[in-house]
């Protein structure tokens, strides 16, 4: 499966040169592909999960916990597998957090399934009843969820996203900035993650990262010459090349005598004279320029005091209309004043080995910086991985204000309710749907393990448990079971809600395949040239399967 050093570690699951699986063989293999990667990232599900250490062919590392990025980095082939790598990322879009859950709980879905084919029983009625049960849980789920959005709960929510992640130690303060950052791009009770930036700067501890109130752009000025530092700034976003075009490329033009020459080049630097003077005339103290400068431009913009990045990315452009008001203006003959945006200083800084501009003190900023201090790259990134998810939770919470408590306490109450729930349905498919009600105890059990805990022992006492609170779980910490509410470990609803419903619709669609043709040609040569997110389909042969 990963392939480590891009060679000859690869799991063979289908024997070399067949072409076609049909029935039950196409069917086994396909759970085995599944659970296979399950089992693989089981083991850092909770704050006591391990972490993988990621290798690929140049050398290059990554020390992760994170589920999805996992599964993004290893070198997966086999169609059934990349259905949950699929899940994972559906899960990472929608939530941001909750990709570990979601895929053991498709691959224990898998694991029962094949009980039930051993027991004969078909396909077609696993996957309804399969159904049946992710319904009936979403129901149940909605009864055991706790309505709330407040700041306590918040920090709650992005506490329990960063136990056990490389943030455990600045976790607090790093909860506080997400919590912040998340309220304050919120519009109209919603929050576009894409307005949280996060920059990562290494070289210092964690809990020295901080939040601006506004924009850090990853640029210098364009000019040594331009003021380092702009109090009351006035700025004009602008995408528009502040350049004339590029002759010796872009056009030919017959000169007939020199003064002719002279001439054009005067001509050319009026007009770049022209443009600067339309920003001064703006009022406008700082210029984001999209495009180039003219080094010329560059000139009469320093002899002018503004404070000018040229090249700015897309992306900070956006966020910085968000969070200074300005209008991105497209033609600079339309600049006004009433295009400019706003700020209470825009200076550079250099911070470890990066020069920064911060655009800062914005009044009422709807898109925001967080400063991400690590002491390396590598720590720095894992941190990056669990505020991210954080952001996540923050943001489902402040959307959903729904909350449920975790620490294995939801999958318990869930599993409990629809094998009570299975009693009352007749036929074949209450095996499928007692099947499912089992599955979802993978949840605390590997929590369980994970600790170092006996897992049976654990899952009698969170049953019985059961019977009087539908809160206690099992706080990985003591080693025990207790209240989970009481010990703050609160998830918003939407990281279990969609878990369990893109694992249920993983394992219904992969059981519902009873035949696997090697397509033609098209997938000849493996996995390398293999995008990750797309289903694709099978090697040409079908070698090596994972
Ligand atoms: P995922 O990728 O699924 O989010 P995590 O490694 O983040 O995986 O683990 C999430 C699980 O850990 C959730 O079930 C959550 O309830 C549980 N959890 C978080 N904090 C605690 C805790 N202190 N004790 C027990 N379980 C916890
Ligand atoms: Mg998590």
């Amino acid at each position: 499966m990963a392939q480590l050093g891009g060679q000859g570690q690869q799991i063979l699951i289908l024997p070399e040169g067949t072409d076609r699986f049909m029935g039950r063989d196409a069917q086994r293999l396909n759970i085995l592909a599944g659970k296979i990667l399950a089992e693989t990232i089981r083991t850092t599900l909770g704050p006591k999960g391990m972490d993988k250490m990621l290798v690929d062919s140049l050398g290059d590392i990554v020390v992760t916990n994170d589920g999805v990025t996992i599964l993004r980095e290893m070198d997966i082939a086999h169609p059934a597998a990349k259905m949950l790598v699929e899940v994972a990322k559906t899960q990472e879009d929608e939530v941001g957090d909750g990709t570990t859950t979601a895929v053991i709980i498709a691959g224990e879905l898998l694991k029962k399934a094949e009980d039930l084919l051993e027991m004969d029983i078909h396909p077609t009625i696993i996957a309804m009843g399969y159904r049946t049960a992710a319904m009936k849980a979403q129901e149940l789920l909605e009864g055991i969820s706790l309505e709330a959005s407040d700041k306590d709960t918040l920090m709650k929510v992005a506490m329990t996203a960063m136990t056990g992640k490389g943030s455990e130690k600045a976790k607090e303060s790093l909860a506080q900035l997400v919590v912040e950052a998340v309220m304050q791009v919120e519009e109209d009770g919603e929050i576009d993650k894409d307005n949280i930036n996060i920059q990562r700067i290494q070289g210092a501890t964690a809990d020295e990262s901080k939040i601006v109130n506004g924009i850090v752009v990853d640029k210098s000025r364009a000019d040594n010459a331009m003021p380092k530092k702009i109090e009351n700034a006035k700025i004009a976003l602008l995408k528009y090349p502040i350049e004339v075009k590029d002759l010796e490329t872009d056009a030919k033009i017959k000169l007939t005598d020199p003064s002719q020459m002279q001439a054009f080049l005067d001509n050319e630097e009026q007009m770049i004279k022209d443009m600067v003077q339309k920003i001064i005339d703006s009022g406008a103290n700082v210029l984001f320029c999209q495009k180039g400068i003219d080094d010329l431009a560059l000139h009469h913009l320093s002899r002018a005091g503004i404070l000018a990045v040229k090249r700015a990315k897309k992306s900070d452009m956006t966020r910085l209309e968000k969070a200074t008001g300005a209008q991105l203006v497209t033609n600079i003959e339309d600049l006004t004043a009433e295009d400019l945006g706003e700020a209470g200083q825009v200076y550079e800084k250099k911070i470890f080995d990066d020069v920064l501009i911060f655009v800062e003190e914005c009044k009422d900023p709807k898109a925001i910086s967080i400063i991400l201090r690590g002491s390396t790259r590598h720590v720095a990134e894992e941190i990056e991985r669990a505020l991210e998810d954080a952001i996540g939770v923050v943001a489902a919470t402040l959307e959903d204000k729904k909350v449920v408590i975790g620490g294995g306490a939801p999958e318990i109450e869930l599993s409990k309710g629809l094998r009570n729930f299975a009693d009352s349905i007749s036929g074949r498919e209450q095996l499928a749907v007692a099947a499912f009600a089992e599955a979802l105890e993978i949840v605390p059990k590997t929590l369980a393990e994970n600790a170092g805990l006996d897992s049976i022992d654990a899952l009698v006492d969170l049953r019985s448990a059961h019977e009087t609170s539908v809160y206690m779980g099992l706080d990985v910490f003591l080693g025990e079971v207790t209240d989970m509410k009481e010990s703050g470990v609160v998830e918003p609803q939407r990281v279990k809600k969609q878990a369990i419903q893109s694992a249920a619709e993983a394992a219904e669609m992969i059981l519902r395949i009873d035949d696997m043709i090697a397509a033609s040609g098209a997938f000849e040569g493996g996995s390398d040239d293999m995008d990750m997110g797309g289903m694709g389909g099978m090697p040409g042969g079908m070698p090596p399967m994972m």
